[in-house]
């Protein structure tokens, strides 16, 4: 980082310490109760009483440390405080913290890159309190790559050893068992073979024109374990030619890539490239938005490999297998009047890999469906609550950030709302269960492949 962009920088923004001190944000929309948020926050933060005396500056402790922030170059330090980002950010209008807001976090980045501020655990814990919905980078009028900052930080924080604690216990899990839970990776096929009288070489094969990469939660979590049956069931019906990895699919990485621990990546995407190859493939499937953004946005990045295979999410695939016409789908209204379903944009489907309008097509091509938007779609989809690993290190965060997702869906009266994400299928879920009896009627969360089945299996 040159002497001229910090000098540049104490003249168009002096910081976070300043930000801590000042009653409201220059050209700020939020009232002074936001200004109050962050000044809590980054005093909190910085372990500050105001003074200088606690500022940790050292050349080979923060700065050195945020090597990977300052490559980032420029965009550090184009946020012009407008505040745009904090009326979209669910971290913040769960909180009201400026110093988990997007304008916020990118202060105490600045700092911290500026060496006013030291990366401490509690700078650490406002930075990883983000869902990573990527919603502030899309909307931001300035174009600060938010997300990519996010991430650069959290790998010199984890270079830092300033991470949470519980973030190496994932990482433990996925290198010594290749998968997010404490099961071996023997274990991912459990959902399969549980399924009475299945003929497990139906579904391992030596090679295939396609191969189904399932992800860990859908292969572990007995609540996800109707995704992969449901797609598995659709494919083998319209013929499709698949094979599934088994114990030999590993994480994808994701988890870890969005805690910044990206060097520990490129290895399981180097091993799951090559099965997908040894398999001959020609198309590799995710159903996990978060797997199919790191297959298709990451490994190459990652790897330097690219890949001659396609890679589909499966509502994408449906949407094909539809349109060839080899699944067929019957009404699935009760006594011909439309069921109403609405549909909720995953961010890493949506936001993060561009995908909108298969999963929509998808649902509008079922026979019986009104379909109705929720009041946030598309790019401007409020996040489940689900997302930065965030259930697990602020669940009551999460929680309250999937109750205001529940309100939306309740305020279009859909009795359906189907993701193409298992993790926000889960979220979801648990939501509606504890807004329990706040309506007069039930809503059911379903995955698209379930709805696709669902319609496969209604009477034609
Ligand atoms: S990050 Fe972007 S939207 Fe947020 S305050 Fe800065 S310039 Fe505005
Ligand atoms: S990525 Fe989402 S949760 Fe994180 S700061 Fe941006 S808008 Fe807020």
């Amino acid at each position: 980082m040159g002497e001229e962009k910090i000098l540049l920088k104490d003249k168009d923004f002096a910081g976070a310490e300043d930000i801590a001190n000042a009653k409201d944000m220059p050209g700020s929309k939020e009232t002074s109760a936001g200004a109050k948020g962050i000044a809590a926050g980054a005093k909190g933060i910085a372990g500050m009483d105001g003074s200088k005396t606690n500022v940790v500056i050292s050349g080979t402790g923060v700065l050195a440390k945020t090597v990977r922030v300052s490559k980032k170059g420029d965009e550090l330090y184009s946020c012009s405080r407008c505040g745009t980002c904090l009326s979209i950010c669910p971290v913040y209008k769960n909180t009201l913290d400026e110093g988990v807001s997007p304008r916020g976090k990118l202060s105490l980045i600045e700092a911290a890159a500026n060496k006013t501020l030291p990366l401490t655990d509690k700078l650490s814990q406002k930075i990883y309190t983000c869902t990573m919905c990527n919603y502030c980078t899309k909307e931001c009028p300035s174009g600060v790559k938010i997300s990519e900052l996010f991430r650069a930080v959290r790998q010199d924080l984890v270079d830092s050893s300033k991470y949470p604690e519980i973030l190496d216990m994932l990482k433990d899990k996925i290198k010594t068992a290749y998968n997010i839970t404490f099961d071996t990776n023997q274990g991912r096929l459990d959902w399969l073979k549980q399924i009475p009288g299945i003929t497990l070489s139906d579904y391992v094969k030596d090679t295939a024109e396609v191969v189904y990469f399932v992800g860990c939660v859908s292969s572990f979590s007995p609540r996800s374990f109707s995704i992969p049956r449901a797609i598995t069931e659709i494919f083998k019906r319209a013929d499709v030619d698949f094979t599934l990895l088994g114990e030999d699919e590993w994480c994808c990485g994701f988890p870890l890539l969005s805690s910044g621990m990206t060097d520990a990546v490129t290895s399981l995407a180097l091993h799951n490239i090559g099965m997908v190859i040894k398999k001959g493939a020609k198309l590799l499937i995710t159903s996990c938005p978060s797997c199919f953004h790191t297959w298709a946005h990451e490994y190459t990045e990652l790897t330097g490999v690219k890949p001659d295979f396609e890679i589909m999410h499966v509502s994408q695939y449906l949407l094909r297998l539809i349109q060839e016409g080899k699944i067929k789908l019957n009404d699935i209204s009760v006594n011909k009047a439309g069921i109403k379903v609405t549909y909720h944009d995953p961010c890493d489907l949506g936001r993060n890999s561009g995908i909108f309008e298969e999963p929509r097509q998808v649902i509008k091509s079922i026979p019986g469906i009104d379909f109705i938007e929720l009041d946030t779609n598309r790019l401007q989809a409020n996040c489940c609550g689900g997302g930065g690993n965030i259930e697990s290190l602020n669940p009551a965060l999460s929680s309250k950030i999937a109750d205001a997702k529940t309100d939306e869906i309740f305020a279009t009266k859909a009795e359906i709302v189907v993701s193409a994400c298992q993790q926000c299928e889960r979220t979801m879920n648990t939501a509606l269960k504890r807004k329990k009896g706040e309506i007069d009627y039930k809503v059911k969360v379903l995955d698209i492949a379930e709805l696709v089945l669902q319609s496969m299996n209604a009477e034609g």
